[in-house]
């Protein structure tokens, strides 16, 4: 081993700033910050190369005086706490003291400020103080960072190209505009200006200017107040999600945060409502009291820990979870912004005589549960059926078209789940016993899941070897069914907790004893059908999360047809 030393500031300065600044983006976050702290009202963003050769963030905020500025360089120099007690209760973005120490430490900064009496430029070049001097400048700030990592070059190595340090800076600036819709934010790469957000009223329109009328059309509000607790904001309406996680953005005190507790709180909200592997968008601002939020916890504060994040889980599931349940969740096949409601009555709907009406060929008409009582509601109503795959009903908001598998296989899944609970499934023995030769495969398959089968009324007795026989099996299937159920059971029930097994399970049997596709329905049985499955809270997607139905709205039929 060698002898110990101690690493000279050089050194040790260039370590530290590591941690701060990754990349140009790093940097543009910590110069933004700043400025949110000074109060500014305007915050401009100038860039070239992607940040790499150049960053100048400049903002009108309360500026700094001459002693200030030169004391700003030193490391922990902050204005922000003074005591330890202060770190119970941060209500700035910064408070380290260590950005511009760590940015100046690996970069050609100048800076330029004024507290409105007298303006002053510093001009520094890594660990060196080129020059202190007067300079013209209106109040506020301006830094700007050359060369980025110009002393530290195997840093440099991990930039990637001008576009994506450029997308970056786009994706957080236009992240962090929405936490200040006050702030004038504008970005400008090389001599293009990339975007301009003008101070706005609220978040919903910065949202607007940030991302567009489509998304926001989208998403629906929150807005829940709790004691000192707030949490505002918007999220997707179901069943459309989005197929990555890049809209899910979260805001503690106005501050940017990344955080499992939110992600997880989504995903349980929305659990069961959206579309296959796609995820909901969620813009969530979250206020509460200082000190239940510790934001000491990461050198780049991307992260924060709170005292009781199972309270900020439950806050966010309960608020997220019943707007959720509000939203009927039917797929506009044309969206279009949200009109007034429609004054659509169900006595001015006639059954359009264009489409067929659907006849009744041998269709085994599942009904495992006693008739629903008498209607209270007002249902979507059947006029016929589209190539024997599509029920067409007419309803108060437009022209809906029901998938007739998937919506009976997502009201059977429903019922099924019913039926489970009470574990009252009607079972039925065979005449002979059925026996069949198990794959090694399903052999495994059937010990790890004899269990959970046996519950759902699959009585199935070993005979020796891989033989096994089915003795009894749930009354909602034909002998042969049954065996084809059992079958696809096996190979399906791969899933990991009892509780997913369960739902593999119901989802096929609700799939196995659904109406297909091409069989012709009565009116009735149509009417039937969608009665049962409005009556659910989660209507349109089936069990394996496929859409259920689909809709032309009153509002899209009359701008088709030029009557709006
Ligand atoms: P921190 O933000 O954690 O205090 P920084 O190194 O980012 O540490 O900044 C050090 C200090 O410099 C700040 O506390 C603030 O007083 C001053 N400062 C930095 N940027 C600005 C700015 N844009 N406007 C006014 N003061 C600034
Ligand atoms: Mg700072």
């Amino acid at each position: 081993m060698k002898k110990i030393i101690i690493l000279p500031p050089e050194i040790s300065q260039k370590i530290a700033a590591g941690e701060v600044i990754e990349r140009p983006c790093s940097a543009v976050k910590e110069l933004v910050e700043n400025s949110l702290d000074a109060g500014a009202s305007e915050i401009k963003v100038e860039l070239l190369s992607g940040g790499k050769k150049m960053i100048r963030v400049t903002d009108n905020g309360q500026g700094m005086s001459r002693e200030d500025a030169r004391l700003c360089f030193e490391r922990h120099s902050t204005s922000k706490i003074e005591t330890v007690n202060d770190l119970n209760r941060i209500e700035t973005l910064g408070f380290r003291g260590e950005a511009l120490p760590s940015i100046s430490a690996v970069s050609r900064v100048i800076l330029k400020t004024s507290d409105g009496e007298k303006g002053t430029l510093v001009e520094r070049e890594g660990e060196d103080l080129k020059q202190v001097s007067d300079v013209a400048f209106p109040r506020g700030t301006s830094v700007e960072v050359g060369d980025l990592f110009f002393n530290l070059p195997a840093r440099r190595k991990f930039f990637r190209s001008d576009r994506a340090e450029l997308s970056f800076i786009l994706r957080y600036l236009t992240s962090v505009s929405l936490a200040y819709p006050e702030v004038r934010f504008s970005l400008i790469h090389g001599k293009r200006q990339v975007f301009d957000f003008p101070p706005v009223a609220g978040r919903k329109e910065r949202i607007f200017q940030a991302f567009g009328r489509a998304l926001l059309e989208r998403l629906f509000e929150v807005d829940y107040a709790e004691g000192d607790w707030r949490l505002f904001g918007y999220s997707s309406r179901p069943p459309s999600g989005r197929r990555d996680r890049s809209h899910q953005l979260f805001f503690v005190n106005r501050r940017l945060v990344k955080d499992r507790t939110f992600q997880a709180a989504l995903n349980q909200a929305y659990r069961g409502f959206l579309e296959k592997d796609t995820f909901a968008e969620g813009f969530l601002f979250l206020t509460c009291p200082y000190p239940e939020v510790d934001i000491n916890v990461h050198p780049a504060k991307a992260e924060v820990r709170f005292r009781d994040s199972s309270r900020v889980f439950q806050l966010v599931v309960h608020v997220i979870e019943q707007e959720v349940l509000k939203e009927k969740g039917i797929k506009e096949i044309f969206p279009v912004g949200e009109g007034k409601k429609s004054s659509f009555s169900r006595e001015e709907i006639s059954p359009a005589s264009a489409f067929r009406v659907g006849e009744e060929r041998d269709l085994i008409w599942k009904d495992v549960l006693p008739p629903p009582a008498k209607k209270a509601q007002i249902y979507p109503q059947a006029i016929g059926q589209y190539e024997q795959t599509y029920v067409v009903a007419l309803s108060e908001e437009g022209i809906i078209i029901v998938d007739q598998h998937n919506a009976h296989e997502r009201v059977l899944f429903e019922q099924y789940e019913n039926i489970d609970r009470e574990k009252r499934w009607p079972k039925k023995l065979t005449l002979l016993p059925v026996v069949f030769d198990f794959s090694p495969s399903q052999v495994l398959s059937f010990e790890e899941n004899a269990a959970v089968l046996e519950e759902a009324g699959f009585r199935v007795e070993h005979m020796g070897g891989r033989s096994y026989a089915l003795r009894e099996y749930p009354d909602i299937f034909n002998e042969q069914e049954a065996k084809d159920a059992l079958l696809s059971l096996l190979e399906e029930m791969k899933a990991e907790t009892i509780e997913d097994k369960k739902k593999k399970m119901l989802a096929t049997l609700a799939c196995k004893t659904a109406v297909k596709s091409g069989q012709a329905l009565t009116l009735e049985k149509m009417n039937y059908l969608l009665e049962e499955l409005f009556k659910l809270s989660n209507a349109s997607l089936c069990p394996h999360g496929r859409p259920v139905m689909v809709k032309i709205s009153r509002k899209e039929i009359e701008k088709g047809l030029r009557r709006s």
